[in-house]
């Protein structure tokens, strides 16, 4: 589709391409909206793009997330992502033309006058986020501010998971339930610690064994191959690695009642195996409301008066009621819960908006 009949479609307000020839950046920023607050969203830095194109695509869909991760989550914030294209290990080789590289998109996202705050997101360090800092003060997730947002996810997902089980099972005690995680990265760890101390039997599987032995230590958890973690029997499947994995080849060999990872867009196709899933009897809690926990975190650095983690554990908990709510209205409703997520994100914003017009000087 072209790019403004794309944009017009699905209410998209700014589309940026930066460019700096000494530098090599090339680098991309998309607003989708900011009637909640500022756009915010981490900066994608990858080389695997086959054009231009695909990587403005990318840009356009993680933006529009961002919007409906940030509504959900009872945010002033509003959605944007950058995507910058590159080679991140041939940058890191030279540090100063890493330096100069994140200091000229920092210089780019001055620019924007804070209708945009980037953060760290796949292919960029802690240490690019410090390069942007030098130039512009609309950077979220510096060192020694809220840090990495990854156990705050993990917070999120677990209180996710509590939440379904309460609607499932009437009790969210996890005591004794069979959860299956795909995924022991940094936000898998943390989750499996949670789970573990709550009496939880544990199944695990990620692509690196070394990961999984430190779970089957850590958690006596039990390893399964890469392609076995969708049918092994269980009470939770909680994808924490990849996307797309609900799909027409994993739902028929699910045994699990409940889903709710920290992957993002776990559904394939939404409109698809949502509905799926929901006619299927699954419950399943929305990606994006789930693992919520990092963006909440991150915002709590930009609050006046400096970050409070209370504050913030304190509003990633509600991620609990969130889901319930969501899980109620699906079940009263007989819809699938993303649409009652997408559904609930969009009145927030509109009803927002509505409040815009009421004059105020400013
Ligand atoms: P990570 O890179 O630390 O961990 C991902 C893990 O998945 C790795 O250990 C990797 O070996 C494993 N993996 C890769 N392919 C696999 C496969 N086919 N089967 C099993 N395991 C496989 O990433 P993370 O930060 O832990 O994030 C996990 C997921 O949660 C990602 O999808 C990410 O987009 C999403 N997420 C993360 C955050 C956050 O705060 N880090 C926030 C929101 C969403």
């Amino acid at each position: 589709m072209e790019k403004f009949a794309y944009m017009e479609k699905y209410g998209y307000e700014q589309l940026v391409l930066f460019h700096d020839k000494n530098t090599g950046l090339k680098a991309i920023t998309c607003i989708h909206n900011t009637v909640l607050g500022p756009s915010l969203g981490g900066t994608r830095f990858w080389g695997g793009y086959k054009n231009e194109d695909e990587a403005i695509e990318d840009a356009l869909r993680l933006a529009k997330g961002m919007t409906y991760k940030s509504a959900m989550a009872g945010l002033s914030l509003g959605g944007g992502k950058s995507v910058v294209m590159g080679n991140p290990e041939e940058l890191r080789k030279d540090s100063i033309k890493a330096e100069a590289f994140w200091r000229a998109f920092g210089r780019f996202v001055e620019g924007l006058n804070g209708r945009y705050i980037t953060a760290q997101d796949v292919g960029t360090l802690p240490q690019d986020m410090v390069n942007i800092h030098k130039e512009t003060k609309y950077v979220a997730g510096l060192p020694g501010r809220s840090g990495s947002p990854s156990p705050y996810t993990a917070l999120g997902v677990y209180k996710a998971i509590k939440a379904c089980c309460d609607h499932t099972y009437g009790s969210d005690s996890l005591s004794g339930k069979t959860i299956a995680v795909q995924g022991i990265g940094t936000v898998g760890y943390a989750l499996c610690e949670f789970l573990h101390k709550e009496g939880a039997n544990l199944i695990v599987s990620d692509a690196f064994e070394a990961n999984n032995e430190k779970a089957v230590k850590d958690f006596k958890a039990k390893r399964v191959d890469l392609d076995k973690i969708y049918s092994v029997d269980c009470d939770i499947y909680a994808p924490c690695a990849l996307g797309a994995t609900i799909n027409d080849e994993t739902i028929p060999q699910l045994k699990c009642k409940i889903i709710c990872g920290a992957a993002n867009n776990v559904l394939k196709d939404a409109a698809v195996h949502g509905k799926t899933i929901h006619e299927k009897g699954f419950v399943y809690a929305p990606d994006y409301v789930a693992n919520a926990g990092g963006v909440i975190n991150v915002y709590y650095e930009l609050a006046e008066g400096g970050y409070n983690e209370a504050d913030s554990v304190r509003a990633i908990e509600n991620i609990y009621d969130r889901i319930s709510e969501v899980l109620r209205v699906s079940k009263e409703t007989n819809s699938p819960t993303f649409e009652v997520a997408d559904r609930m994100a969009e009145k927030r914003i509109d009803a927002i908006l509505k409040t815009k017009s009421i004059y105020l000087r400013k």
